[in-house]
């Protein structure tokens, strides 16, 4: 199973869980890891400042 991500326009497989969710909800748009790990990061540092 082949996911493309939004952010970077990679295709990449999904975990496990993400794909239960992704059969799930077709429709939701997926991002890679890595992307995930960018944006995590970046909102957990907004959650610091606030
Ligand atoms: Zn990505």
């Amino acid at each position: 199973m082949k996911v493309i991500c939004i952010l970077c326009d990679e295709p990449f497989t999904p975990t496990k869980f993400q794909a239960r969710k992704i059969i799930k909800h077709p429709h939701k748009i997926q991002i890679c890891e890595s992307c995930y790990d960018r944006i995590s990061a970046k909102v957990s540092h907004r959650e610091e400042k606030a």
